[in-house]
């Protein structure tokens, strides 16, 4: 079973899922009201951290209603679960398309923010609070940080690197033993 982690904290599952409403709004050739249903029950999952499989393009649901036994296979275009083999507009693809969206944003604040910090230092190893996974995060100030996934405590990446703190870190590899160690060999 995997593990039930959310693919963004909630308010940014929510503001990709309002956008892809506003996508939906301006296309006249679909059943509007199908696909904001879908969308917003897609939104609903991935703030519940509905835990998915991913191989390449295709990503693989546990289907609810039983328990995990089966799982729906989700395509871009396409789903194996019984609404998409009618042609109904079902959750899946909303939530594959949004989970694409998401890991993208994150992985381009992440880039963006090892850019502007020169090299990102490590992030801390959990949250302080809630001990979950701390991620890259560029808040609107534009600084570093570190943002834990579930309880969105921040920190400053820069906080967890000092310059000095990197220089002596690297310096063991090549030094030379010092004089006192050398007459203790
Ligand atoms: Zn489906
Ligand atoms: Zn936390």
């Amino acid at each position: 079973m995997a593990a039930t982690t959310r693919v963004a904290p909630p308010a940014i599952i929510a503001q990709a899922g309002a956008e892809l409403l506003a996508q939906i709004a301006t296309r006249p050739s679909i059943d509007r009201d199908a696909a904001a249903n879908a969308v917003g029950k897609a939104m609903e999952q991935l703030i519940a951290g509905i835990p998915y499989r991913r191989e390449g393009p295709i990503f693989l649901f546990p289907s609810r209603s039983r328990k995990g036994r089966i799982e729906h296979r989700t395509e871009r275009d396409s789903c194996s679960c019984e609404a998409g083999q009618d042609g109904i507009p079902c959750w899946h693809r909303p939530a594959r398309y949004l989970i694409i969206v998401l890991t993208r944003r994150q992985a381009q604040a992440a880039a963006e923010a090892a850019e502007h910090a020169g090299e990102l230092p490590p992030p801390p190893t959990g949250c302080r609070h809630c001990h979950n996974r701390m991620i890259a995060a560029t808040p609107p100030g534009g600084e570093a940080c570190y943002e834990c996934e579930r309880c969105h405590w921040t920190v400053m990446a820069a906080l967890f690197a000092p310059a000095q703190l990197d220089q002596v870190h690297r310096e063991p590899a090549q030094a030379q033993p010092t004089r006192s160690q050398q007459r203790a060999a």
